[in-house]
C-alpha cells in the first residue's frame, strides 16, 4: 500500500476517526458512527463532516461499492504521529526540545520495555555541543541571555 508522507494537519476530533480507520483499514460511514457514536457521544451527522473534510484533505479515501463507500487510510498514523510531534516542537525553542523530551517521559506510562527502548535509543544518540535558539526575537527568552 503507497501512503503518502505529506503532512497533513488533522484536528483531535479528525484524529478519532482516522484511529478507527487505521485499525479497520477499510471501513464504512456506519460502521465508524456505530464505533465512535457510543464512546464519543457524536451525532452521525458530526462524524459524517469529519469524514468529509478528511477525505477534502487526502488524509482518507473512498470508493463506492454498491450503495456505500468505504473509506481507506490514504496517511499511514506512524507518519501522522511523526508529523504531528514534529509540529509539537516547532512550537518550541530548539534549545529547550530535550526539557520537553524529559517532561513527556517523566509524565507518560511506560512498560520496562518501553523505558528500554527508550535507553537504546539514548545510548546510541549522537549529541551535539551546542543548541542554537530558533526562535523569533520577542517570543523567546533565550535571545536575551546569550
Ligand atoms: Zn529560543
Amino acid at each position: 500500500m503507497s501512503m503518502t508522507i505529506t503532512p497533513i494537519k488533522i484536528s483531535d476530533s479528525e484524529w478519532e476517526v482516522m484511529r478507527v480507520i487505521w485499525t479497520q483499514k477499510a471501513t464504512t460511514a456506519q460502521e465508524i458512527i456505530a464505533i465512535l457514536g457510543q464512546t464519543m457521544d457524536w451525532k452521525p451527522a458530526t462524524i459524517k463532516t469529519l469524514l468529509g473534510r478528511l477525505v477534502k484533505k487526502e488524509a482518507v479515501r473512498t470508493e463506492q461499492a454498491g450503495k456505500k463507500y468505504i473509506y481507506y487510510p490514504a496517511i499511514s498514523e506512524g507518519e501522522t504521529v511523526k508529523s504531528a510531534t514534529e509540529n509539537l516542537f516547532s512550537h518550541i525553542c530548539a534549545k529547550r526540545i530535550g526539557e520537553a523530551i524529559a517532561e513527556l517521559v517523566s509524565e507518560a506510562e511506560l512498560t520496562a520495555a518501553d523505558v528500554a527502548l527508550i535507553q537504546e535509543q539514548l545510548l546510541n544518540k549522537q549529541t551535539v555541543e551546542k543548541i542554537e535558539c530558533n526562535c523569533i526575537p520577542g517570543q523567546c527568552e533565550c535571545k536575551h541571555h546569550q
